[in-house]
């Protein structure tokens, strides 16, 4: 792939705008987790250091075109500062006047963000004249996003037509890490998919199937699943419309020499609720009145031996309703197995997904995991195989 890299730029002193992720969690106009503050840190020094006018653009939340008081990024400054160790200048728009003003005042080596780009309505329509402006105030752009390249933006691809465009760190480290993982892995490689909707992920896993060596399925979708081959699945969530869906996938994994794994013993309950009564019972005798919450310890078993087997890992989607207790166990057990194994050098494993993330945090194996993508959508439509408008802005 031919990633136009920032390294390969000359940026002394020029104005280099940088798309950042900075949509983080905040309360109260304070920032409650600074995780995609840190990972644009490392584009940010390395534009500092050599001596480039650093401007961050960034959207934050759903201000629809508005200018809204709690859409605002002022509250990311004084964090970003601390972290950087160095001032980050504000200015309150990301276009015109007050955009421009700003950067005439920037040293070289200078940070300075610019206020909300979803304040303009022009920043999700894609509008021209709304990129036209943006690329006034730069010479150079990278988009250091990888989160937000799934959306075809003014500040992720319209303005990337306008300026010599560079992919980030953070970029870069992204797509390397998931390129590695699908197009170029150490095999065999194993897909995990759960969650709670096949309808969701079709495209992720029909373009899994014909790219990795085996894919276990788990979650509500392996119900549909198991209803799609004749089981009985009771109460459980799934999705009787997706069963002809699920028959396709099974056939094209069949195909294509994708080994399809699906559970073979499930916890279940007859309420939904933390710590109700369960039985664990083989996925041929799912109760009636009783819904499947979560994998068994069987199949537990079975997918450590299938990850033993394996090099390469990819995860997205919990395999039980991991937020109510028990029915995190088999995630839980399954993320510590893959976990070790990471840690052990003996397996490559890469995850994604806003749940998915949750879970494995959950489970504290986030840090064994060889690489945990930020990106929930992005993430998810690399993994179909899409292409990504903002990382196709960057690209060769
Ligand atoms: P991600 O955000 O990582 O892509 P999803 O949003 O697809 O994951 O799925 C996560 C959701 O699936 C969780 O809320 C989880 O509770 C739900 N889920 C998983 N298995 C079950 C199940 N057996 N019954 C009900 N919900 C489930
Ligand atoms: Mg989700």
């Amino acid at each position: 792939m031919g990633l136009r890299r920032i390294e390969d730029a000359d940026v002394n002193g020029k104005r280099v705008l940088v798309r950042v992720d900075f949509n983080v969690p905040m309360k109260d106009g304070v920032v409650t987790d600074a995780t995609r503050l840190m990972s644009a840190l490392p584009t940010i020094s390395h534009l500092k250091s050599a001596g480039a006018k650093v401007i961050l653009l960034a959207h934050f939340g759903r201000p629809k075109g508005q200018r809204v008081a709690e859409a605002s990024l002022m509250p990311v400054v004084a964090p970003l500062a601390d972290m950087l160790a160095a001032p980050v200048e504000f200015a309150d728009d990301c276009v015109g006047p007050a955009a421009k003003a700003a950067i005439d005042a920037l040293e070289a080596g200078g940070v300075l963000l610019l206020e909300n780009t979803r304040f303009h309505a022009g920043e999700e329509t894609n509008d021209p004249d709304f990129a036209a402006e943006l690329a006034k105030l730069g010479d150079l752009f990278v988009n250091d996003a990888f989160s937000a390249a799934h959306r075809a933006h003014g500040s992720t691809a319209g303005i990337a037509d306008l300026l010599p465009a560079y992919a980030g760190l953070a970029m870069q480290r992204e797509l390397d890490h998931l390129s590695q993982a699908l197009r170029d892995p150490k095999r065999p490689v194993i897909a995990i998919v759960g969650g709670a909707k096949v309808s969701t992920k079709i495209a992720l896993l029909e373009n899994l199937v014909t790219k990795v060596d085996k894919l276990f399925v788990g979650g509500a979708m392996a119900n549909t699943f198991l209803a799609a081959q004749g089981h009985d699945v009771g109460k459980s969530l799934y999705e009787d419309d997706f069963a002809d869906t699920a028959r396709t996938i099974m056939e094209a994994a069949r195909n294509h020499g994708c080994e399809m794994i699906l559970p073979e013993d499930l916890v279940c309950a007859r309420e939904f609720k933390p710590n109700p009564e369960t039985s664990t019972v083989p996925v041929d005798a799912i109760p009636a009145d009783m819904m499947a919450l979560d994998c068994g310890p069987a199949t537990v078993d079975g997918l450590a031996d299938s990850i033993d087997a394996c090099r390469t890992l990819i995860w997205n989607g919990p395999l039980g309703a991991f937020e109510t207790p028990p029915f995190d166990t088999s995630t839980v057990e399954a993320a510590k197995y893959a976990g070790a194994r990471a840690r052990e050098n003996n397996l490559i494993a890469v995850a994604g997904g806003g749940d998915t993330v949750a879970a494995l945090n959950q489970a504290g194996a986030s840090s064994d995991f060889t690489f945990i993508s930020t990106a929930g959508g992005a993430f998810l439509e690399w993994m179909e195989g899409k292409t990504l408008p903002g990382v196709e802005a960057v690209t060769d």
